[in-house]
């Protein structure tokens, strides 16, 4: 599914040239849930937005569902990710003033959906997240759970080749944050490929294979709970 080979991404700063990835190679299968963790600084958003195909490497390879992704350009770039990838964040991400449903349908109306359908998607995505009671609540009418679980259905109703969480979360609660590791189990048991970054290691062990990310190298690779 998701195939990164010597991945090196260096920044200017200032004069001088720091190296964030440092020959970085990481193979996601279609459905596996896999995460990526790391203290503050290990590197972990920049390999997120590469695999994301939100940034490019310095130098490395990427195939995304058999793309070649660093041949394309910034237009075919920007379809890909649309096409391929569904985001989740720590913040959520969601409009203020719009429904949970009409937040969901955000991105199916740039991808052309007629409204019909899109109501249709956006629907069933929010079912599948167990908001079906809350289509029509606006984000501050929702806990942080919620709204974070409005935020997964946006990022599934596409049925992306891959849903990328990063830190999802980072700004819940103890128990609002492990509904959200029992809805991301969910949904890798219906064939969802997961990758999560995620500094916590009670959260990375979630996952079913979890990596290891310092000084922006991986160091080590292991099974997680989720394996078992
Ligand atoms: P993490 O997500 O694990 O906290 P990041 O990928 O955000 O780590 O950052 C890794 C390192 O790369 C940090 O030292 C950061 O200062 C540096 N870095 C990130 N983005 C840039 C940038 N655009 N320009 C220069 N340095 C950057």
């Amino acid at each position: 599914m998701l195939n990164l080979q010597n991945i090196y991404k260096n920044y200017s700063q200032g004069k001088l040239e720091v190296s964030v990835l440092k020959d970085v190679s990481l193979q996601v299968q279609e459905g596996e849930y896999v995460a990526i963790m790391g203290p503050s600084g290990s590197g972990k958003t920049t390999l997120m937005n590469i695999i994301g195909c939100l940034d490019k490497p310095t130098s490395g390879t990427y195939t995304l569902a058999e793309k070649d992704i660093l041949r394309q350009n910034d237009r075919e770039m920007a379809r890909t990710r649309n096409q391929l990838i569904g985001f989740v964040f720590q913040n959520f991400n969601l409009l203020p003033r719009q429904t949970a449903l009409e937040n969901v349908e955000l991105p199916l109306v740039y991808a052309g959906v007629s409204k019909r359908e899109r109501r249709r998607i956006a629907r069933e995505a929010l079912v599948r997240v167990g908001l079906e009671e809350r289509i029509n609540f606006q984000p501050t009418q929702l806990s942080g759970g919620q709204q974070q679980r409005v935020a997964i259905a946006r990022a599934i109703a596409n049925h992306p080749k891959v849903l990328l969480a990063d830190e999802p979360t980072g700004a819940l609660d103890t128990k609002s944050g492990e509904q959200v590791m029992e809805l991301f189990h969910k949904l890798n048991e219906e064939g969802v490929t997961i990758v999560m970054i995620t500094h916590e290691s009670a959260i990375a062990d979630h996952a079913r294979r979890i990596l290891s990310i310092r000084d922006g190298e991986i160091v080590q690779e292991r099974a997680g709970g989720g394996a078992a």
